[in-house]
C-alpha cells in the first residue's frame, strides 16, 4: 500500500510557491516574446523512441534517468525528460519546414528518474526556447540574449554567470574525439566505470562527468579549441562579437560539453554559486544535427532551458499579491448585501475575500491572515444608512464611505 506521500522527488507547488513559479513563467514568456518567440505545447509522453533516438545512447537521461513505460497495447512510451525532442519531433510530423524560421516558447513538466536532491526532482519544470531554421550565429546571439533578459528581468542578473563553449562542427569533434582518445588511454583504469563505458561509446561524455576522479584526469586533457576547424572557429567569433556588442558578458569554459549528444557549435550555461552543486540555471546551445538525425529535412536549431525550480529558490522570499479587499458584513441583512458588494468590485477588478462567518474579531484575524491591504465593515446600520467602514489594515487608520463611492474609496486597493 503505497504511504500518503508525494512520491519522491516530486513536490506539491502550494499558492507561496506557485507564485514564484508561475512568476519565472510569465517573466520568461513576456521577456521571449519581445524577441518574437510563441508558446507552444507538445504532449509530456511521446513515444520512447523520440528520445532514445535523440538523446544519444550514452546520456545520463537515456542509461538511466527516463520513466518509460508499456502502454496496453505494447507501444512504448517516455515521460519527457525534456522537451526540444518533443519540439523536433512536432516539427517533423506537422511539417512545419516551409514555415522557418520558427521561434518557439514553452513552459511545462519534465521527468528525469535522478538521486533528489535540492535543485534535483523527479518531476520539475523548465521554460524554454526553440530558434528552430537558421544557421546563422545571430540565431545564438538572439538566443542568448533572450535567456540574459529573462534572467536580468527575474533580478537575477548579478547572481549568473554566463558559460560557454564551442563544440565545433562534426569534423572538429572528430578531431577532438581522437585527440582525447589518445590523453584518455593511459588513465582509463582509472576512469569511473561509467566514464569507462563513455570513452568506448562517446568519450566527449566523459568532460561532462561529474565524478571526482574523472574531472582530475579531465583538467589536463587537450582543449577542444585547438581542434577546430576554421568555419567552426570563425562561427564561434561570431557569437563571441555578437555577444560583447550588445553588452552580454560571458566566460569561456572549454570544458561545457552539455548533457546531450545533439549539440554542436555554440554550448552555454547561465550557473550561479548560490545553488551549490546544481548551479545550472538555464542551458542551452546549437543542434544542427537533430531534426535530421530524427528523420526529418536537415534544419538548423538552437535554444536553451531553465529550471523553474532552481530560479524560484533564487527569487526574493515573498512576492507581492495584488492587494486583497476583505469584506466584512455584520447581522443578517448585511450578509445578503455583501455577496452583491463583492461581486460588483470584482467586475471593477478588485480581488475580494468575503468572510464567511464569524464576529467581528474573527474576521479581522482572517483578514489579516490573508494579509488583506483592506477591510470594508458593513454593519446593519451602516447598510441602512448606505455607508460602510473601510479599515486600512497596515496602518489601522478607518473612514466611512458612502457604499455608492466605494470603488474610488478602494482605488488604491486595486
Ligand atoms: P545537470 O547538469 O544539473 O544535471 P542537465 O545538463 O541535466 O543539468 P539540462 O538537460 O540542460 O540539464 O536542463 C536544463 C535545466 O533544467 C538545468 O540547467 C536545470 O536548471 C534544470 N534541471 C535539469 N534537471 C533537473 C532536475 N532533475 N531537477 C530540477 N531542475 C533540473
Ligand atoms: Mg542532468
Amino acid at each position: 500500500m503505497a504511504r500518503l506521500q508525494p512520491v519522491r522527488g516530486t513536490h506539491d507547488l502550494l499558492p507561496d510557491q506557485m507564485r514564484r513559479h508561475r512568476n519565472v513563467v510569465d517573466v520568461a514568456r513576456n521577456v521571449v516574446g519581445l524577441y518574437g518567440f510563441e508558446e507552444v505545447a507538445t504532449p509530456i509522453f511521446e513515444f520512447t523512441q523520440v528520445f532514445s533516438r535523440t538523446l544519444g545512447d550514452t546520456s545520463d537521461i537515456v542509461t538511466k534517468e527516463m520513466y518509460s513505460f508499456e502502454d496496453r497495447n505494447g507501444d512504448h512510451l517516455t515521460l519527457r525528460p525534456e522537451n526540444t525532442a518533443g519540439v523536433a519531433r512536432s516539427f517533423i510530423s506537422e511539417g512545419l519546414a516551409q514555415q522557418i524560421p520558427l521561434k518557439y516558447f514553452y513552459a511545462g513538466p519534465m521527468f528525469r528518474r535522478e538521486r533528489p536532491q535540492k535543485g534535483r526532482l523527479r518531476q520539475f519544470h523548465q521554460v524554454g526556447i526553440e530558434l528552430i531554421g537558421v544557421a546563422s550565429p545571430a540565431a545564438d546571439i538572439d538566443v542568448i540574449a533572450a535567456g540574459y533578459r529573462v534572467l536580468s528581468d527575474l533580478g537575477l542578473r548579478e547572481q549568473v554567470t554566463l558559460e560557454l563553449n564551442t563544440l565545433g562542427d562534426p569534423e572538429s569533434r572528430e578531431n577532438y574525439r581522437n585527440a582525447l582518445i589518445a590523453f584518455l588511454t593511459p588513465h582509463l583504469g582509472n576512469l569511473s566505470t561509467e566514464s569507462q563505458e563513455r570513452f568506448r561509446r562517446n568519450p566527449l561524455r566523459i568532460l561532462d562527468s561529474k565524478n571526482e576522479v574523472d574531472q582530475a584526469i579531465v583538467a589536463d586533457a587537450p582543449e577542444f579549441t585547438s581542434f577546430l576547424t576554421e568555419e567552426s572557429r570563425l562561427f564561434f567569433d561570431n557569437v563571441k562579437e555578437g555577444l560583447e556588442r550588445i553588452g552580454v558578458p560571458y566566460k569561456l569554459n572549454s570544458r561545457l560539453v552539455r548533457g546531450l549528444d545533439y549539440y554542436g557549435h555554440t554550448a552555454f550555461e547561465f550557473t550561479t554559486s548560490a545553488l551549490g552543486a546544481q548551479g545550472t540555471v538555464l542551458a542551452g546551445g546549437r543542434y544542427d544535427g537533430l531534426i535530421k538525425l530524427m528523420g526529418g529535412p536537415p534544419t538548423p536549431g538552437v535554444g536553451w532551458a531553465a529550471g523553474i525550480e532552481r530560479l524560484a529558490m533564487l527569487m526574493e522570499a515573498d512576492l507581492a499579491k495584488q492587494p486583497i479587499v476583505a469584506l466584512a458584513p455584520l447581522g443578517d441583512l448585511a450578509t445578503e448585501k455583501v455577496q452583491q458588494l463583492g461581486e460588483f468590485l470584482r467586475g471593477n477588478g478588485f480581488v475580494v475575500d468575503v468572510g464567511y462567518s464569524g464576529n467581528l474579531s474573527r474576521r479581522m484575524k482572517r483578514a489579516d491572515k490573508l494579509n488583506a491591504a483592506v477591510i470594508v465593515i458593513i454593519g446593519d446600520d451602516e447598510l441602512a444608512r448606505g455607508v460602510a467602514q473601510i479599515r486600512n489594515m497596515e496602518t489601522g487608520e478607518q473612514s466611512e464611505i458612502a457604499l455608492d463611492e466605494l470603488t474610488t474609496g478602494l482605488a488604491q486597493y486595486r
